[in-house]
């Protein structure tokens, strides 16, 4: 049997891509956190988590807190890199 292979979109770009090749975010009140593991959680690719304006769009379609939004990517900027 094959293995399936899920794809996600990024809500970005909508790009669609196989989920080992975005990020899963989640929403934590009005922060963005990594995905725990339950709950909602949307997707990132790593051409937009790098794009300048990233935070402003996430945090202006999630109304989340954007301060919050750019530490979060910026960690994850590193993350990606190292
Ligand atoms: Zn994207």
């Amino acid at each position: 049997m094959r293995k399936s292979n899920p794809i996600r979109m990024c809500i970005s770009c909508r790009t669609r891509e196989s989920r080992q090749e975005l990020i899963r975010l989640q929403k934590d009140h009005s922060n963005l956190i990594r995905y725990s593991g339950t709950g909602r959680s949307f997707y990132l690719c790593t051409r937009c988590l790098e794009g300048q304006h990233i935070s402003k769009i996430i945090a202006g379609r999630e109304k989340l807190d954007v301060k919050s939004v750019e530490e979060l990517i910026k960690e994850l900027i590193d993350n990606v890199k190292n």
